[in-house]
């Protein structure tokens, strides 16, 4: 598997600091400069880099106050960052950490020290992108599974809860899959799945709709922000782009793959919980199943 490509943030209030850096550095990652802390926090939002080597002292905003801020932040909270300073004393070694950086190095600096250092960091941080990707992704359709819909859920449920907007759940399931197994192969029964899931996926495309595999033949979608005829508009695109992949699947009454949902559309306050919410959906779907598949039940 091919890593992205990295990025790092180079923050360095003398121009020749910032060059010799960023020469040093070139050749291991995508390299952003910033002069001052106002600049390094922008652009530490914006791009979102792998690593940020960070200078202590600057006019106007120092590094400590920068990584304060980057720290407070939820988009740059988890960015790791290096300081690379004039501030050798122990107690200002101690304050760097203790602001949560994960390394110190003291200028006048060793190249090669440097350079091993970013380095070392640059592998800690690939690796925390594929674990990322391992604990959130599924590997069969490369959609994201269960457990990052369940983290996607509680999230989209406060936000909803927080704003008194409704939020739209379903459960999807791909019509007789079983019998398409038995009679087609488990490597077709994959293959199918794996275009079910993009296709879905390529229905859902807004910033708030989220789209899983929750396990076996089921999928399940949330759409945020959304009222109920512009949700049910999404969900029958979806029903309606399972059937236009035009799938044969002999041993359904429709000749083709399909799927049936079950949805619910509701505004979480202190009564429902997400669990019961996704308990509904399911029921909808059983629904869906027992008056002929191919459709969408609603519990409005
Ligand atoms: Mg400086």
């Amino acid at each position: 598997m091919i890593s992205p490509a990295l990025r790092i943030l180079i923050v360095d209030d003398e121009k020749p600091n910032l060059v010799v850096l960023s020469n040093l550095l070139k050749t291991e990652a995508q390299i952003t400069l910033a002069s001052n802390g106002k600049a390094a926090i922008e652009k530490a939002q914006e791009l979102k880099p792998d690593i940020i080597l960070l200078d202590v002292v600057m006019p106007d905003q120092n590094g400590f106050e920068v990584i304060k801020q980057l720290k407070a932040c939820e988009i740059t909270r988890a960015i790791p960052v290096i300081f690379i300073t004039a501030l050798g004393d122990v107690a200002s070694e101690e304050t760097g950490f203790e602001l949560g950086a994960c390394d110190y190095i003291s200028k006048p600096f060793h190249l090669g020290i440097v350079k091993a250092r970013v380095k070392l960091h640059l592998t800690i941080a690939r690796q925390c992108i594929m674990l990322e990707m391992l604990a959130n992704v599924d590997p069969l359709t490369t959609i994201p599974n269960r457990r990052k819909f369940d983290e996607q859920l509680e999230a989209e449920w406060l936000i909803a809860q927080r704003n008194q907007q409704p939020l739209v759940l379903a459960m999807v399931d791909v019509d007789k899959f079983k019998q398409y197994n038995d009679h087609y192969g488990h490597a077709a029964g994959d293959k199918v799945l794996t275009q079910v899931a993009q296709a879905l996926n390529k229905q859902l495309q807004r910033p708030r709709d989220f789209v899983a595999r929750y396990g076996g033949e089921e999928f399940v979608i949330i759409i945020g922000d959304s009222d109920l005829s512009g949700a049910k508009a999404v969900l029958d695109n979806c029903r309606q782009a399972i059937e236009d992949l035009d799938i044969e699947h002999e041993l359904s009454t429709h000749n083709k793959i399909t799927i049936s949902a079950g949805a619910i559309i509701c505004t979480p306050n202190n009564g429902v919980t997400s669990v019961q919410a996704l308990k509904q959906a399911d029921t909808m779907l059983y629904q869906a199943k027992e008056c002929g598949r191919n459709q969408v039940c609603w519990n409005e």
